[in-house]
Order: C-alpha cells, then sequence, then structure tokens
C-alpha cells in the first residue's frame, strides 16, 4: 500500500523532528521541488481564469478575529493569543478575514465585480498532537486560498466557475474526487445564528450541484461556522475520506466587516480552495502516484546515466545543459554501480539519459522512460518543453 509516509520518507520528500513539533513537517529538496511545481501551475491557472494574487501576514489582533466571528465560533481549532506590546495577535485560523480588509482597502464599484483575490498562505490550527501525522494532519498549513467578491446576482455563476476550476486542476494533477458532499450548518455555538441566511446561502450551492449534473450527498453539522460548503472529498488508501477543495457561499463576513460597493449593496463572498492544503495535497499525490509523479511536477525530472568513466566529461556537460534548458537534472556516474543498478536507483525519474560512445559522437542523449522504453535521441529543448507540458 502506498503510504505517503513511508514514501515521504524513502523518496526524501518531507521530515519531522521532535525539536521543531509534530504536527510541523519541513520539506526537503525533492519535497519543495514538487511543492513548487504545483504551486506555479495552481497560480497560472488561477491568472488565466481572472484571478488577482495578494500577500498578507500569517497573523492579526485578535480583534480582526472577533470582527470576522472566529473568536466566537472557531476559538477552539486557534492558537492563543501572543501578547506584544500590549497587543494581542493571533495566529490566523484561515485567510479570509485579510482578504476582506483587502477589499475593503480600496474604493469598489459594480465594475469591479466579481473581484477575484488568491492567495498561496499559511493558516494554523491548534490540532492535540495525538491526531497528527504524516503531511495529512499538521498544525501549520500551506492553504491554497482564493476568495471572489461579488454581486448577490453573480454568486451562481461564481461558484460554478470555481468548480470548473476544481475540476480542471484535478485532472491535471490525477486526482479522483470520491464524492461531493454539500456541508451544512449543525446544531450549536459553532454555526452563526441566522436560519434565513443560511438557506439563501444552501440554495445557492445546492442549485449549482444540481444545474451541473453532480451526485451530492448534503450532511449537517460539517459547514463552516459562516455558511454552508461543497466539499469534494478524496480517499487514502485504508479509504479514508477528508475534504480537498471546497466552494463556500457566504453573506455573513461581508455584513461584520461592512463591505460595500457604488452601485449596489453588500458583496457575497465567494470561498474556495482548488487544490486545499499543499501538505494534504501533495500526501494525497505521493500516494495517487506511489512517487511516480507525472514529469512536470518530478523532483528530478531527468538523470543522465554515463556507461563508464569515459563518457564522465560528455555528461557532466549534458546535466549542464539540461538545467540550463529548465530541467530538473542530476548527474548518476559509473562509480555509483552498474548501468541496470544505477537505472533501478533512479526508476521514478521521468527522463534516464543513457550516454555512452554513440552519443558521445553525435551530441544527443538517448532517452529512456519509466516504463523501460526508449524514446530514441530527443534534443534537450524538446524534453524540457515536454516536461513543462501542463495546459
Ligand atoms: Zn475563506
Amino acid at each position: 500500500m502506498n503510504d505517503h509516509r513511508r514514501l515521504g520518507r524513502e523518496l526524501g520528500l518531507f521530515d519531522t523532528d521532535p525539536l521543531i513539533g509534530s504536527g510541523l513537517p519541513f520539506w526537503l529538496p525533492a519535497g519543495a521541488a514538487v511543492r513548487k511545481a504545483i504551486e506555479d501551475y495552481v497560480h497560472e491557472l488561477e491568472r488565466r481564469h481572472g484571478y488577482q494574487h495578494v500577500n498578507s501576514p500569517v497573523l492579526g489582533k485578535r480583534e480582526l478575529y472577533e470582527k470576522s466571528g472566529h473568536w466566537a465560533h472557531y476559538a477552539e481549532d486557534m492558537f492563543p493569543p501572543m501578547l506584544v506590546g500590549g497587543e494581542e495577535f493571533v495566529l490566523r485560523p484561515s485567510l479570509c478575514p485579510h482578504h476582506a480588509l483587502i477589499y475593503r482597502s480600496r474604493q469598489r464599484s459594480h465594475r469591479d465585480l466579481p473581484l477575484r483575490v488568491a492567495e498561496l498562505g499559511g493558516m494554523y490550527r491548534s490540532e492535540l498532537s495525538g491526531v497528527l501525522g504524516g503531511l495529512t494532519r499538521v498544525r501549520a498549513i500551506q492553504l491554497n486560498d482564493g476568495h471572489v467578491f461579488c454581486a448577490p446576482e453573480q454568486a451562481a455563476d461564481e461558484v460554478s466557475a470555481a468548480l470548473d476550476l476544481i475540476e480542471a486542476a484535478h485532472a491535471q494533477l490525477g486526482i479522483q474526487a470520491v464524492r461531493y458532499r454539500l456541508s451544512l450548518r449543525g446544531e450549536g455555538t459553532k454555526f452563526v445564528d441566522d436560519p434565513p441566511m443560511w438557506e439563501r446561502s444552501e440554495a445557492v450551492l445546492r442549485d449549482i450541484l444540481k444545474r451541473r449534473g453532480r451526485a451530492f450527498d448534503e450532511e449537517r453539522g460539517e459547514g463552516a461556522f459562516y455558511g454552508p460548503k461543497i466539499d469534494i472529498q478524496i480517499a487514502d488508501p485504508a479509504g479514508r475520506e477528508s475534504t480537498l477543495s471546497t466552494v463556500q457561499v457566504d453573506y455573513y463576513q461581508p455584513e461584520r466587516f461592512d463591505l460595500g460597493y457604488t452601485g449596489g449593496d453588500r458583496p457575497v463572498m465567494v470561498h474556495r480552495s482548488v487544490v486545499g492544503g499543499l501538505e494534504r495535497l501533495v500526501a494525497h499525490l505521493i500516494e495517487v502516484h506511489g512517487g511516480a509523479f507525472p514529469a512536470w511536477m518530478a523532483p528530478v525530472q531527468a538523470v543522465v546515466l554515463p556507461l563508464s568513466d569515459a563518457e564522465l566529461p560528455a555528461a557532466e556537460d549534458l546535466v549542464r545543459r539540461a538545467v540550463e534548458a529548465g530541467l530538473r537534472a542530476e548527474l548518476a556516474p559509473a562509480d555509483r554501480g552498474t548501468l541496470g543498478a544505477r537505472i533501478r536507483a533512479h526508476r521514478l525519474v521521468p527522463y534516464q539519459l543513457v550516454v555512452g560512445p554513440r552519443e558521445v559522437a553525435s551530441g544527443q542523449a538517448s532517452v529512456r522512460l519509466r516504463d523501460g522504453s526508449q524514446a530514441g535521441p530527443v534534443p534537450l529543448a524538446e524534453l524540457a518543453e515536454r516536461s513543462r507540458h501542463r495546459f
């Protein structure tokens, strides 16, 4: 079974240290390369779909979370405040309040809407040590987040557009959702007590799911404190489910932050995450691909294998040219073992470039693919182009 914790260690993707703390993994070079490739892909996907990217701090004053409603409804999942200079600061439990203030920082008019704001940013959750493990339950999350501020009559189309984006990304990443869940409010103080508001936002999400012909389950008590969610569920090899992507309709925070625009009343906030937190996403991708990542996200895209020491200078030159062409490439010299042993050690690398006397003479690399098939001599520029191919 592909357990991401075992593969993560074997492939040098990530690790933890008790001195940093549980639930706080760090990314090793191979894992950081995978993560960066995904970050770049999602950033470009969002840009092509009209998002503007922002950056905001990972903490804010306690009053910010009192205003957003987190303090009243979500405090038990938050880290306790830090006292600095007589003020209390909290590690953020979500990016929404910062984005609401970014919206409010400029005068907005009906013509500016929908305003789509995205950020890949840190958020923090005070999970108990007992439930933490690998990349799936962590205390520091790097979240692919975004908020669409739109007029009420635009909300349904924006929800649908967010689902299009999610489905496109899943296809590209090789993710298969196990089910769509419409997550509704439950009883108690974890949910804002405003039944008409909930009915309105639930209707928007339910109508869109029906209009798109998607099968879905409705579950009470799984909503956000401010509104319902469409949650797109994935499962690990043991069948344990978790939420990866989400789309939410929120009438609450625009009210709390007194958001407005000229030519209309209050904008609606559509919260959406295309691929969720990068920790959970990469854990899932490790398991889905068994470590054999598609070329565009592979930690090492090309390994250069000289047949013997005689081809070492040519092989070193090839690595240099591959890196120059934009590939993540490395050398596996002959002193590391037989060609067969070196190929086995790099069996997850998409392009294996064997350099023998013939290749030295021709100046081209013979490409061997992961499945053992030969792609023949391929110019480096073409290999680099192929490994960039995501859209
Ligand atoms: Zn949000």
